[in-house]
């Protein structure tokens, strides 16, 4: 029922959106209020802060089917759902929940997740940007690149070093609210994902309350980290979305095109081409949906989750292309979606830890 429901809200108020979204390069705010009302913003979060309460299996849910409509949107929406939300929810005090994890579930404030910066991409312990206890504030100073929601947030869950001679473990996560003095933000134009804004944050002594510290101090790497392992279950909807879409897409052109007198599916180049497309969707469809069970039932997935994001990114990248090739100079032209598939999808060997660092989380985990 779920399915159904967000799969008709994707058609409804979303596909409409996509367009103008690409245009001005950025995920239209109004689908996070909208969204929240209907409790689908962050379907796996407890009812009782308003989520749907069906676990990491209900955001894959969502993910899967707003992905199909446009990864780009839907990049924004799932920050929400989880990589900027999911420390508040696992970390906070009741009080902090009230102030900054009720209004992001119900739509009305939008986050972001601040961890990425100019010196610390996939090394993300290297972070530079300080928060110097001062008084009853800490002050912050320091950057962030390439994040999603930036430049539309109302908070950003931040991970900021309040002692850098602790390297990882000086690490602390701190909700940075926008109208703090001293917070800048810059769009950063992109090959894809266009209907999602990406920023460079900037904080110039920017002075936050000691209240927005989430959970312990010099504990925060670890809990961005956590955020991450179910990010990367629902990253792979996005990925099994989009490659159902190319897929699907691709199917049908395979059946009206003709050349040669024959629709081209009837070649068995195209047609063996697209039997193994479906094959690939469905194993990344199969593993994604077992991986979230498995983590729904309480397993950490610290080995799944990166396998599940390894394998269906590199699903949706093959499918994008092939479905490229298949719709050749009509899959090139600016106005298809074919050549917007392939642009959004060759990202996904990046965000929530580039292709090769799963590699390295998995190969860890194998005791290697
Ligand atoms: C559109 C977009 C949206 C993003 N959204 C967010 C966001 O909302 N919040 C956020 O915090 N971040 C965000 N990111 C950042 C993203 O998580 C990083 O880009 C990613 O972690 C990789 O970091 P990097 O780009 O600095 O690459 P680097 O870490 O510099 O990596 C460069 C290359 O070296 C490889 N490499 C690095 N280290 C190793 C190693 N140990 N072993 C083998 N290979 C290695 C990488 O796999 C890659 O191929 C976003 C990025 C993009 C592009």
């Amino acid at each position: 029922m779920f399915r159904e429901a967000i799969r008709n809200f994707a058609q409804s108020e979303v596909a409409p959106l996509v367009d103008e979204a690409e245009e001005n390069e950025t995920c239209p705010v109004e689908l996070f209020s909208k969204l929240g009302k209907l409790g689908y913003l962050c379907p796996g979060y407890p009812p009782e802060y308003g989520g749907g309460g069906l676990g990491e299996t209900g955001t894959c849910i969502m993910v899967e089917e707003l992905a199909k409509v446009s990864s780009g949107i839907c990049s924004g929406l799932m920050v929400q759902s989880g990589l900027a939300t999911y420390a508040i929810l696992t970390h906070a005090t009741e009080e902090q929940k009230q102030r900054f994890l009720v209004p992001a579930i119900k739509g009305e404030k939008v986050t972001a997740y601040g961890l990425t910066e100019p010196n610390a991409g996939s090394d993300a312990a290297a972070i530079e940007t300080t928060a110097k206890r001062d008084g009853n504030s800490y002050i912050i100073n320091g950057s962030k690149i390439y994040i999603t929601n930036g430049q539309t947030c109302d908070l950003v869950t931040l991970a900021a070093s309040t002692d850098r001679s602790k390297g990882s473990r000086g690490i602390s996560t701190i909700i940075l609210e926008k109208d703090t003095p001293g917070f800048s933000r810059t769009t950063m134009r992109k090959l894809g994902h266009h209907s999602a804004a990406t920023s460079e944050l900037s904080f110039e002594d920017c002075r936050v309350p000691v209240e927005n510290l989430i959970g312990e101090e010099g504990r925060g790497f670890r809990y961005m980290l956590e955020a991450l392992n179910p990010a990367r279950i629902s990253h792979s909807a996005r990925s099994v979305g989009l490659a159902r879409a190319a897929f699907d897409a691709t199917l049908d052109y395979a059946k009206e095109r003709k050349q040669f007198g024959q629709p081209i599916g009837k070649f068995q180049a195209i047609s063996f081409k697209l039997a193994r497309m479906a094959i690939e969707i469905e194993a990344a469809r199969a593993l994604l949906y077992q991986v979230a069970s498995l983590f729904d039932e309480g397993n950490e997935c610290r080995k799944e989750a990166p396998m599940t994001k390894h394998f269906s990114s590199n699903v949706a990248i093959r499918i994008a292309e092939e479905a490229m090739r298949i719709h050749a100079g009509a899959g090139y032209l600016a106005e298809s979606t074919i050549q917007r598939y392939f642009r959004d999808a060759i990202l996904y060997h990046t965000t929530e830890g580039t292709t090769e660092i799963q590699e390295l989380i998995i190969s860890r985990e194998l005791g290697l």
